[in-house]
């Protein structure tokens, strides 16, 4: 049998089965500048960003937390030609 994670999405839930012991679940989410994906920790009380202009968590770096560079416009909008 094949354990594989079932990712529901991103910035959603997860849940890995495993064969032995019970799942893990938990929280991801991604930041909106970067798309580094994190894990919530339940009641870790860790906070780090969020972006208003995107509507979406931030990952708490520095150049992410400073200036709003969406990762779509940063791969597509900048050509260099
Ligand atoms: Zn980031
Ligand atoms: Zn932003």
């Amino acid at each position: 049998m094949v354990f594989l994670p079932k990712l529901l999405g991103t910035g959603g839930s997860f849940r890995i089965d495993r064969p032995e012991g019970p799942p893990i679940e938990g929280d991801t989410m991604q930041c909106v500048h970067c798309m580094k994906h994190w894990t919530v920790v339940p009641g870790s009380g860790r906070q780090r960003g969020w972006c208003l202009k995107c509507g979406g968590p931030l990952c708490g770096a520095e150049k992410c937390m400073k200036e709003c560079v969406p990762f779509e416009k940063k791969v597509y909008g900048e050509a260099p030609w």
